[in-house]
């Protein structure tokens, strides 16, 4: 086994490959750029390098640095994660010259597999059943709109160099097809910097079912099994499964057989995924299933076969790596149970699905699995961190596992329903209604299920009385306590010193709700708004996160954002410098030992301020002349300028 290796990736798959490098004894080395100096992947690594600045063109696509790196930290792999250099056959050359080794397949694997149009035509050669339709290397209009017409509508056009869903567009029908063409070809161009493309049939219901296989150098390859991917939007994944419902035993074999087929063709080793598009118009059949392309790297879904296998497929990579033989035969590779992934992202459902950026500033997930599951959570953040510009928006990849589909599927909705994200939008709550589908949950998926149903997945209920009463109550105590481990406590702490009641203004989307939350002798709150009064009950079962200038009040998988006027912030527009006192809390001034024009010395007590039944000495941050000062008898809430400093001296 190896001693040390460096992980040319970050976010979570980053932090993965490093459990599993420390479990088997292998030191790790993580690379990083400016934004990703105060990373989880960094924290966990036994080293990390900087690699450069925030773009990935300048650090995680940089080989020369990447390559570098490892050398001058004694590492003797790289494994490069998914995206970025995973798939880059010039990036394994120049590793493997530097007598470094890339943990994945070769350099000549990876070109074999590359371009989609030349993978197919290996495949047909392999025996392979490949889409039918059009993958020659003549790219005339003409040409191709005549094979579009021979394949029959609908045909699909996809960038031979793509990936990732970009460079494809389905054509229904003729009239369509130039002008589809010049899309794709202009998609492609941009994202892969390659303008050609093939033209596939459009396959009727399709179903998107890959089969994992792995490698050795040695000349074994085997298969662990089949995924679902069907559940997609814009032709990205968005909850993955393993087995495929409905799979019949004469699919599979045939679907398992040439998947190894494939891989052997190109004498495949390490981890590879051959994906292939299913025709479920009439349910699974044997002979209607076609290879798409061959992912040559670990995919971003590999941990639901590994739930189902109980094989750990970065182990198996490591360990063909260097130079050992597959750790099982096909025939001890078994399938038990079933599992569901998850891919949360920092995305807007309800707008378009437009990625967001953000500080987690609360990050809560299920601490257990539900009865009778397993539970992984795969990330790469923590709570605090920031989902920047730079990179993918994923925050994390929720993976369940149970003895069957249906108990899987119930404990991802209540893992889905437990996950509290607050600082940036996410898709939770869309990915809680796709798993509560009736049509996903009978197994009835295809790559169209998402499309068809995007309006009711992504529709949001407006929040209910409940939910806007604890948000005012919230929001009410927001500036008091900022212990974020305890809110209701908190919340129950704001009983006991106010009198009388508080009025509150909530923003949610556009409109504002003005409240009036008033404590009961009782210990609970009445909350009044425009549509009356609503009662809160002291005790728990509150989930809510407080987070500057916000309150999220989580329902089910839901969390529902609310902006509160920061009182700070006022206090700062209204001029107060860094220099000023503010009220830290709401309370009454007592006693004032100073008056304007005074010179004080820091440490000088120059009010006493009284809150929560305490009395709170307040004395000069630092020398200074006093240019204004609070009046005995006041009654301040928090944020007021309490002591105003002459502006040179502060
Ligand atoms: P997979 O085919 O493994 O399921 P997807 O098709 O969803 O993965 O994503 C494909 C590509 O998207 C990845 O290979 C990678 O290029 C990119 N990608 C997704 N997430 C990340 C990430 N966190 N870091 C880098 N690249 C990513
Ligand atoms: P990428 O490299 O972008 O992942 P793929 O060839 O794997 O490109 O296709 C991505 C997705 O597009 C598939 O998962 C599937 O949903 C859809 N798709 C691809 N080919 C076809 C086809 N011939 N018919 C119907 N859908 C297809
Ligand atoms: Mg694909």
């Amino acid at each position: 086994m190896f001693s040390k290796i460096l992980i040319a990736n970050r976010g979570e798959i980053a932090c993965r490959v490093i459990r599993t490098a420390r479990r088997l004894g292998v030191a790790t080395v993580a690379v990083y750029s400016d934004a990703d100096a105060a990373s989880l992947h960094v924290a966990m690594a036994d080293e990390a390098v900087h690699i450069g600045a925030s773009p990935v063109g300048e650090s995680y696509l940089k080989a020369d640095r990447i390559i570098a790196a490892a050398k001058q930290t004694g590492a003797e792999a790289i494994h490069p994660g998914y995206g970025f250099l995973s798939e880059n056959p010039d990036f394994v050359d120049q590793v493997t010259a530097e007598g470094l080794i890339f943990i994945g397949p070769s350099a000549a694997s990876i070109r074999a597999m590359g371009l989609k149009d030349a993978a197919k035509r290996l495949m047909e050669k392999a025996g392979v059943p490949v889409v039918p339709g059009y993958h020659g290397e003549a790219q005339d209009i003409v040409l191709l709109a005549t094979k579009a017409r021979e394949i029959g509508y609908p045909v699909l056009i996809k960038a031979r160099a793509g990936g990732g869903g970009k460079g494809m567009r389905r054509v229904d029908n003729p009239d369509d097809f130039s002008e589809a063409l010049s899309g794709a070809r202009r998609e492609a161009k941009a994202a892969f910097g390659d303008d050609r493309v093939l033209v596939e049939k459009y396959v009727d219901k399709p179903r998107h079912i890959e089969v994992q296989v792995f490698g050795d150098n040695l000349g074994n390859a085997v298969h662990l099994y089949e995924r679902d991917c069907s559940a997609q939007r814009r032709h990205q994944k968005v909850i993955e499964e393993a087995p495929a419902p409905g799979m019949t035993p004469a699919l599979r074999k045939a679907m398992t057989e040439a998947a190894v087929k494939a891989a052997k063709a190109i004498h495949y080793s390490g981890a590879g995924t051959i994906e292939f598009i299913v025709d479920a118009s009439q349910g699974l059949k044997a002979d209607r299933f076609w290879f798409m392309e061959m992912n040559t790297r670990l995919q971003v879904e590999h941990p639901v076969t590994e739930m189902v296998t109980g094989v750990d497929l970065v182990e198996w990579q490591l360990r063909v790596a260097c130079g050992e033989k597959l750790p099982k035969t096909q025939d001890e590779i078994k399938l038990s149970g079933h599992a569901f992934e998850a891919r949360l992202y920092a995305e807007d459902a309800t707008k378009g699905f437009l990625p967001a950026i953000g500080t987690l500033h609360h990050l809560r997930f299920p601490e257990r699995a539900p009865a009778g599951a397993t539970m992984r959570i795969e990330t790469g953040v923590r709570q605090g961190d920031a989902i920047s510009p730079y990179y993918d928006p994923m925050i994390a990849k929720l993976v369940v596992h149970g003895n069957d589909r249906g108990t899987a599927l119930s404990a991802l909705e209540t893992a889905l329903a437990e996950t509290e994200i607050a600082g940036s939008v996410t898709n939770t709550a869309f990915l809680a209604a796709l798993a509560g589908d009736p049509d996903f949950a009978t197994g009835d998926v295809d790559t169209g299920l998402i499309g068809r149903k995007q309006d009711a997945l992504t529709t949001v209920p407006a929040p209910g009385e409940e939910i806007i009463a604890t948000a005012a109550l919230a929001a009410a105590d927001v500036a008091e306590y900022r212990d974020p481990s305890d809110p209701w406590s908190s919340l129950v702490g704001y009983a006991h010193f106010h009198v009388g009641s508080r009025s509150i203004a909530l923003k949610s989307g556009e409109a504002t709700i003005s409240a009036r939350v008033t404590a009961r002798i009782d210990g609970g709150f009445d909350v009044a708004t425009d549509h009356g009064v609503h009662s809160l009950r002291a005790g728990g079962g509150k989930r809510l996160a407080r987070w500057p200038e916000h309150v999220t009040v989580f329902s089910g998988a839901t969390g529902y954002n609310f902006g509160v006027p920061d009182p700070l912030a006022k206090a700062d527009d209204a001029g107060a410098g860094a220099g000023n006192l503010r009220a830290p809390m709401p309370g009454l001034v007592k006693v004032v030992r100073s008056a304007p024009g005074e010179v004080v010395i820091k440490g000088q007590p120059l009010l006493i301020l009284e809150a929560m039944k305490m009395e709170h000495t307040i004395a000069a941050p630092h020398d200074g002349t006093i240019a204004e000062i609070a009046v005995e008898g006041a009654q301040v809430t928090d944020g007021t300028v309490l002591v105003r400093f002459v502006e040179a001296d502060s």
